[in-house]
């Protein structure tokens, strides 16, 4: 009897049966980087349970609706034409990791290539996809184990974005470290700002990337600026409104009101005190994030209505992350 054998469709040269064929069949990849190969031959062999079983249930790609989450993973697959995985890069540590990869591939006879940076996290010894950030171009085809700068999220219904953060007394390398770990988790996550309590260190402290407003768009991000200690004085009494999400409530957005400028006195990572009047997109970042400080969150800025509407999504995606499983 002679048993038909295929080369894997992750490119990693061997056969199908001895590579992703058993992660297909319910074995759990030991690294974000097996995951990730598997779920881009489950891609290309058409198995969308297997990327639902494997997406992160606080993905934003995550869906309740699984039939059509399936149906939607199968028109993915049967419109692509996949060629080629290359990997160009892998970090890891105990529950998070990014691996940065180009999928090559056409639809309807068109080039739909792609170089995307992953973001895996493993609760309860499986590994999830997280999301992804497309990097645009070709990065160049070089693996790197490099050292590992990403900080694992807190969620929402953890203790620590309801508690009020200590200040800093001193800057020290830790905390510098820690803040090149929070700009990299931010970045990675396709963040506009991250506060210390959402990777778990009660202090007060929080960076954003300063939004450059644009017509079309709200904004893109700009430079990184690092806020130690902020105070927040004199809002404006002119408000406005806009839609607002948060990495530590992933897939939930509602529209906040706030006010239009603020003044922000705080310190920078070489210890210097800054005041100033910021507005727009940048006032409404960093009064997110000062408000992570404070122990509170978007949601709590809500009209009462509107929390009791976001009430069963919240308790859903609670439950989600509690449970730690996708299905
Ligand atoms: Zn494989
Ligand atoms: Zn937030």
């Amino acid at each position: 009897m002679t048993q038909l054998t295929m080369p894997c469709p992750c490119c990693s040269l061997k056969e199908y049966d001895v590579c992703c064929k058993p992660y297909h069949n319910g074995i759990l990849p030991e690294n974000a980087l097996q995951l990730m190969r598997s779920r881009y031959s489950a891609y290309v062999l058409n198995l969308p349970d297997y990327i639902i079983f494997t997406t992160h249930p606080a993905s934003s790609q995550y869906s309740n609706n699984k039939f059509s989450w399936k149906r939607s993973i199968s028109q993915f697959s049967h419109h692509s034409n996949f060629q080629k995985l290359e990997i160009l890069d892998f970090k890891e540590n105990k529950t998070v990791a990014t691996v940065t990869f180009t999928a090559f591939l056409t639809q309807n006879n068109r080039d739909a290539t792609f170089t995307e940076r992953s973001f895996f996290e493993k609760m309860r010894n499986q590994w999830f996809y997280r999301g992804g950030q497309l990097t645009r171009g070709h990065a160049p085809n070089l693996v790197t184990t490099g050292q590992f700068r990403l900080l694992p999220l807190a969620y929402y219904g953890e203790t620590i974005l309801r508690m009020k953060a200590d200040p800093i007394n001193e800057i020290t390398h830790d905390i510098k470290k820690l803040i090149d770990e929070m700009i990299e988790t931010m970045d990675a996550c396709d963040g506009i700002g991250l506060a210390a309590p959402q990777i778990h260190h009660s202090i007060r402290l929080f960076v954003i990337r300063k939004p450059i407003e644009k017509d079309q768009k709200p904004f893109e991000n700009g430079e990184v600026k690092v806020f130690i200690n902020p105070q927040l004085s004199l809002p404006s009494i002119e408000t406005w409104m806009a839609s607002e999400g948060c990495l530590s409530i992933p897939t939930i957005r509602a529209v906040v009101e706030r006010p239009k400028e603020i003044t922000v006195e705080y310190m920078t990572i070489e210890g210097k005190i800054i005041t100033e009047r910021v507005s727009g997109w940048e006032a409404r970042v960093i009064m997110h994030e000062y408000d992570h400080i404070e122990g509170i969150l978007f949601i709590d800025r809500l009209n009462p209505e509107e929390q009791a509407k976001l009430l069963p999504f919240l308790q859903n995606l609670e439950k989600r992350i509690h449970d730690g499983q996708a299905l």
